[in-house]
């Protein structure tokens, strides 16, 4: 009789790991469900990346027919190059990486990667070319060495640690009495949001995708975290073509391109230098984060 269940165990088995990894993917996007109505067109090419140039032509989108969200968006980032998304809460910043993923079809225009439509090559081949740095983490109950290697189960030790070095966990995991067998997660070591987010970092590196989307905590980390982790973003973005989407304009000050979003159309568009002298939404975003940090540091000095 046993013989005749272990199959089903099996089976549970297989299931319970599809669907940890559901609820990785629905977390990292903050989805509520996943979206069936996406499939992978008749013989479907893979996409083929050469430099990874990232482009949404008008661009119209809505999750409901009578409720349209992006409304004739357009930008280009070149193979390598940063464009950084910004905009007050509900904007439709992260709407824009849920269509680049392509965990929604557009309404209207069209998102190339390398001149290919995203709706015609397939799915797989577009999501291992992309990246995701998520605001929060789910990790599974397992080790640490475990949820970094995640999606890349065959990589080495040694790939792992490099991974983490570029992270800049890996001393942190080091510092523990079981390393990289330290159980994680629900069940075991509870991490904070910096160090998750490295872990996330780290699960990138090992990827070593040509598209990154970098999605910026809300919730402020101390200075010293923020520094490591805007270090360990600097490293991992180098040479790769990205999307951050940004709640503190002090981090994207170096971007290719700004874009300024307010109900999902792209109100304001250009360099740091050139938003602040067109005086308009991002210069007044950027007066009040500098006034906060000034209030922050004078409250820290009384
Ligand atoms: P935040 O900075 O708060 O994360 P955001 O700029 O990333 O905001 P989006 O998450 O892109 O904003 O949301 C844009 C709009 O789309 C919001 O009005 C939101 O209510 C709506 N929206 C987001 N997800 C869904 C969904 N799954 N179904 C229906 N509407 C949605």
């Amino acid at each position: 009789l046993a013989q005749l269940f272990r199959p089903l165990d099996m089976l549970g088995m297989v299931f319970r790991e599809i669907k940890q990894g559901l609820i990785d993917m629905e977390a990292m996007f903050g989805l509520i469900d996943t979206n069936a109505e996406i499939s992978d067109a008749p013989g479907a090419p893979d996409l083929i990346v050469s430099g990874a140039h990232v482009r949404f032509s008008h661009v119209d989108f809505s999750y409901e027919p009578r409720r349209q969200i992006l409304h004739d968006v357009s930008f280009d980032v070149a193979p390598g190059k940063k464009l950084a998304i910004v905009g007050h809460s509900g904007a439709g910043k992260s709407t824009i990486s849920r269509i680049l993923y392509r965990f929604y079809d557009i309404s209207g225009g069209a998102v190339t990667i390398d001149g290919q439509d995203i709706r015609a090559v397939t799915q797989d081949s577009l999501r291992r070319a992309i990246g995701i740095v998520p605001q929060d983490t789910v990790l599974f109950n397992d080790t640490i060495g475990y949820n970094i290697a995640y999606g890349r189960p065959d990589a080495s030790q040694a790939e792992i640690e490099a991974a983490a070095q570029g992270a800049q966990i890996d001393s942190f995991i080091k510092a523990m009495p079981d390393g990289y067998n330290t159980m994680v997660g629900e069940r075991g070591l509870k991490l904070s949001g910096g160090e998750k987010q490295r872990v996330a970092i780290a699960r990138t590196i090992l990827k070593d995708p040509p598209i990154l989307i970098l999605d910026e905590a809300t919730s402020a980390l101390d200075s010293a975290t923020e520094a490591e982790i805007q270090t360990a973003l600097a490293g991992v973005a180098q040479s790769r073509t990205t999307l951050v989407i940004a709640h503190r304009l002090s981090t994207i000050t170096d971007a290719d391109e700004i874009i300024v979003m307010g109900a999902g159309r792209i109100l304001e568009r250009g360099t740091h230098a050139d938003l602040l002298a067109q005086d308009g939404v991002y210069a007044e975003m950027w007066a009040l984060q500098q006034a906060e940090a000034e209030a922050e540091t004078r409250a820290a000095a009384e």
